[in-house]
């Protein structure tokens, strides 16, 4: 029943009570439908009126443009209005609660946006002499001074950009190591089923093969198999703790010796580090690497693809292997230690043109300082209460994947309760959006079929928890008593109807392609 608005999107049905027709323009409410900014018809105008240059083409030895530009033309507020809408249309942690399992999405408090907005941190520029700098560059030791202590590992490479970017800084550290050491033969990372897509594809980036560790039935790395896989040809290891199903790898000790008496490394996937932070010391269990997410533990904001930041914490083994620069204090001065030399020459390189993301080291710093080594404890606590609240009192309606024993941080179902319903995990997900809520994560771990993983987080309230915990239970209670069409067509009340997500993947349009650009008028 979805008919096509003027720019060609599929707009709501009529199916709901609520809704008796679909509204005449496309828009819902006051949010009016949102045409691309190349779709507006304003070609002809311009937002500001600059002067005629008088000496135009002389200095331009011929380069002067002869076609137009090929920009829309907005006034100033059809441009404010347009970015304004499109904002209304995306979700935020500002809004309402963010479920996403494995991405931690926790509110960034705005102390740490005032902090990191300081001139003095703001404004500078990565070129300024050291010496300009001094503030900055202890703010980044005295960080990666928590950051080590946090996790009782005696190094932190500061430059990675994310998490992934850290596995990359991680292996590459890791192969420099083994090829130091006469063990460039190496050429395998062992990973858990269960594993984050970014841990094989960054093996296979760095030129390992990855081969698959087994998981047990009750959602941890099989301790048979790996030993099985164990030998010298593997250079490393790489699993998350915390694992993504949610639960605390009991083993991690065994999996630790095992690996190290191979001699291959122990790199830990640490992006679900805010279960644990300020409980448990990764470098007491034998972790040789390890990222750490900021804009996941440490609540800085995630991006559209950044800026992230993914400090990487390293063993005193892999410690000369981590990448220039570090900050070093000589009793007086802060100095960056850009040349590699001595006991780090056979380090591999740089991860990035300058020092990291000094804006997100701001705001974890932040992050820390106002929580206080007894606070970032507490955050572990509540992010653990919280998932497992919200797993006790779903687990009646929903069935969860590994029932026996507590979660850590994030709770995860399987689809099983949804058999025989005719609903899917993506129709359920689609309904959450027509109810207020943004879907948790699915499909994911790819080990438990039609997963759902909620991830709370510690900063929602028991109210908010419940506001939550009462829309899954009234969904799942329509989807039991054959409520087939409330989830099949949805989302009916978003901006946007259910969309080809493979074809987006697989095919994304991330362009406006021009017909033709009508010429800008003369002024
Ligand atoms: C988020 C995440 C990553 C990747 O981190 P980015 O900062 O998004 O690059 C890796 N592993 C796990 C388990 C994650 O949750």
């Amino acid at each position: 029943m979805s008919s096509m608005n003027s720019v060609g999107r599929p707009t709501a049905p009529v199916q709901t009570n609520d809704y008796v027709h679909p509204t005449l323009t496309g828009a819902r409410g006051l949010l009016q439908d949102e045409a691309l900014i190349f779709e507006r018809d304003g070609w002809d105008k311009t937002g500001v009126d600059l002067p005629q240059a008088t000496r135009p083409a002389d200095d331009l030895d011929g380069l002067l443009r002869t076609a137009p530009i090929g920009l829309p033309g907005l006034s100033e507020p059809e441009a404010m209005r347009h970015y304004v809408r499109l904002s209304q249309k995306n979700h935020a942690i500002d809004l309402a609660l963010y479920p996403l399992g494995s991405c931690t999405m926790k509110h960034n408090p705005r102390l740490n946006e005032k902090a990191a907005r300081m001139a003095g941190f703001a404004d500078l520029h990565p070129l300024q002499p050291q010496s300009t700098v001094q503030g900055a560059l202890e703010l980044i030791d005295r960080l990666a001074h928590w950051l080590k202590t946090l996790t009782g590992m005696p190094a932190v490479a500061m430059t990675p950009k994310a998490g992934a970017h850290g596995e990359l800084c991680g292996l590459l550290a890791i192969k420099a190591a083994h090829e130091a050491n006469g063990q460039g033969h190496r050429k395998t990372v062992l990973c858990p089923t269960s594993a984050h897509g970014t841990n094989p594809a960054t093996a296979a980036f760095v030129g390992y093969s990855v081969v698959e560790i087994a998981q047990t039935a009750d959602g941890r790395v099989d301790l048979a198999d790996l030993e099985a896989k164990l030998n010298d040809q593997v250079a490393a290891i790489m699993v998350t703790n915390p694992n993504t199903c949610g639960l605390f790898e009991r083993d991690v000790i065994e999996i630790a010796r095992l690996t190290h008496a191979v001699g291959a490394y122990f790199y830990c996937d640490g992006a679900n580090f805010n279960a644990i932070v300020g409980r448990v010391r990764p470098g007491d269990l034998g972790v040789d690497a390890m990222h750490i997410n900021l804009h996941k533990t440490f609540s800085t904001p995630h991006g559209g693809g950044g800026p992230g930041a993914g400090p990487v914490v390293l063993s005193a083994a892999l410690a000369p292997f981590a990448p220039a620069p570090w900050v070093v204090h000589d009793g007086t001065h802060y100095r960056l230690v850009e040349d590699q030399t001595g006991a780090t020459a056979q380090a591999f390189g740089r991860m990035s043109a300058f020092h990291g993301q000094m804006g997100m080291f701001v705001r974890a710093y932040a992050y820390m300082r106002s929580h206080g080594a007894d606070g970032l404890r507490q955050v572990a606590e509540d992010a653990v209460l919280n998932a497992n609240y919200i797993k006790a009192r779903l687990s009646d309606v929903m069935s969860p994947a590994f029932p026996d024993g507590p979660c850590m941080h994030e709770a995860l179902f399987d689809d099983s309760w949804l058999e025989g319903t005719g609903v899917t995990t993506l129709d359920f997900a689609k309904a959450m959006i027509d109810e207020g809520f943004h879907p948790m994560t699915m499909y994911f771990p790819l080990v438990v079929h039609g997963a759902m993983l909620i991830e709370p987080t510690e900063t929602e309230s028991r109210q908010e928890l419940d506001r939550f915990i009462t829309a899954l239970r009234a969904l799942a209670g329509a989807a039991k008593a054959g409520e087939v069409d409330r989830f099949k067509g949805a989302p009916f009340h978003a901006p946007l109807r259910r969309l080809d997500e493979t074809l987006a993947a697989r095919k994304p349009r991330l362009r406006w392609r021009p017909e033709t650009i009508p010429p800008l008028a003369a002024e």
